[in-house]
Order: structure tokens, then sequence, then C-alpha cells
């Protein structure tokens, strides 16, 4: 194992897909290098980062408020048929 190699695998460490064999030498390799120690709390905190930042849903709040005007829009508009009828 090495840092190339470790550094590699940091995506498939973390979803645990790795053979036994692989995740204890990274653990070997990992516990002597600091570098990849850092580098996989790096790896893991970008992931943790990048997931936050996704909205809850692909709808933004200046769509929802303009679906709202819409909405109020057309509810007035049959109001006003309602009226007229
Ligand atoms: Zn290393």
């Amino acid at each position: 194992m090495n840092c190339k190699i470790c550094s590699t695998l940091f995506q498939e460490f973390l979803e645990k897909s790795l053979c036994e064999e692989l995740i204890a030498e990274m653990d070997d390799h990992m516990q002597a290098c600091r570098k990849c120690r850092t580098s996989l709390r790096t790896y893991k905190l970008t992931i943790m980062l990048s997931q936050q930042a996704d909205p809850p849903c692909c709808v933004r709040p200046e769509t929802v408020d303009r679906l709202k005007k819409i909405l109020l829009q057309r509810f007035f508009a049959k109001e006003d048929v309602k009226i007229k009828v």
C-alpha cells in the first residue's frame, strides 16, 4: 500500500465496498501515514459539506414565491369568474 493507491480508494473505503484485505491494508497504511489520515478526513468532510449544500428539493425559494403568485392569481381569477357568473 502506498499513498497514491490509498487515496484512490478513499471512496470505496468510506462506502465499505472494499474487501477486508484492502481495508486492513489501508488501516495499516493510515496508522503509519499522517498524510493519508488527513486526506481521508478532508475527503469525508468534503463529501459531508457537498451533501449539506444540496438543496432539500429541486425547487428554489424564488420559484416557490413565483408559484404562489401564479396560484393566487389563478385563485382570484376563478373568484372573478364566479362573481361574473
Ligand atoms: Zn499515505
